[in-house]
């Protein structure tokens, strides 16, 4: 297990206990990380509350990334909570319409295509750019965000959430860029089919898990616990080397033609 000992870090996108971002949570306080977390929306906060309680959480507060007040309000918490400084941001939030994740892409109208572009894309560079004076001050800091294999190939359904995962995975490559220079790593993760809440508004889903069964080399889904375990590799010291990368988590299934 990685040690997280004095390591303080930002959660977004815990939404319940099936959250890929809760996933990765659990792994940084086994490790001994001090943690906070954002919740977006009244709806979530008691669940989100309740679960960064269970490992000794010791801020929750409100994040929608398409506001930059907000952005710019829980960085100063964050900072304030650990010292003004940060050593870990996870980045676990997109969204799309649910109507655009099941007719054809083409129909996109322009106003959902940049939502959510937004929020799935744009604000891992908001938020990074937020943590960069507090990660500088801890000496330098590691970043991981989520991406999914619809941003590199035409997935059915996958839609607009692709386009906004390509402009995601590009953008992890020119903050490693820029960041690099202050010790700052960004890097994503590639998930194969887990069943979570936003999982559930694609159009579909369950066809995707039966053909990772049948075509992925290892013939079997992979889980949260599975991408929890792979982000607190990319998020510890044990990748110090490691930026500007996609792992890819999802038994292999990337590298199949058919
Ligand atoms: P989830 O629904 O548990 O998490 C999505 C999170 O995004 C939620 O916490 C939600 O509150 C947050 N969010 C949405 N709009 C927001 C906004 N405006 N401001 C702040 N937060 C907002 O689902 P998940 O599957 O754990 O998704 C986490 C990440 O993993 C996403 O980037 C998703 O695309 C990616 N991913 C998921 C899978 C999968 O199969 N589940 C596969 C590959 C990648």
């Amino acid at each position: 297990m990685a040690d997280f000992s004095g390591k303080r870090a930002l959660v977004l996108g815990v939404a319940n206990k099936r959250s890929i971002a809760w996933a990765i949570a659990q792994q940084l306080a086994a490790g001994g990380a001090r943690l906070a977390f954002t919740y977006q929306g009244e709806r979530i906060e008691e669940t989100v509350r309740e679960l960064a309680g269970s490992v000794s959480g010791e801020l929750v507060t409100e994040c929608d990334v398409r506001s930059d007040d907000d952005i710019a309000r829980v960085f100063a918490e964050a900072g304030e909570t650990f010292g003004g400084e940060l050593d870990i941001l996870v980045h676990s939030v997109a969204f799309a319409a649910a109507e655009d994740l099941e007719g054809r892409f083409t129909d996109t109208p322009r106003e959902r295509f940049w939502l959510a572009l937004d929020i799935s894309a744009y604000s891992l560079v908001a938020c990074a750019r937020a943590a960069e004076p507090l990660m500088e001050k801890a000496g330098g800091g590691s970043i991981v965000t989520m991406t999914y294999l619809g941003g590199e190939r035409a997935v059915p359904h996958y839609n607009v959430m692709g386009v906004a995962k390509a402009t995601l995975d590009s953008s992890v490559k020119y903050l490693a860029w820029d960041l690099g220079r202050k010790n700052i790593r960004v890097n994503a993760i590639s998930a194969g089919p887990v069943r979570t809440l936003a999982a559930r508004s694609i159009a579909g889903f369950t066809t995707m898990e039966d053909i990772v069964e049948e075509r992925a080399p290892l013939r079997r889904h992979v889980s949260a616990d599975d991408v929890g375990a792979a982000a607190a590799y990319l998020l510890s010291d044990a990748a110090r080397n490691v930026t500007a990368t996609t792992l890819y988590v999802d038994s292999g299934y990337h590298a199949m033609g058919m």
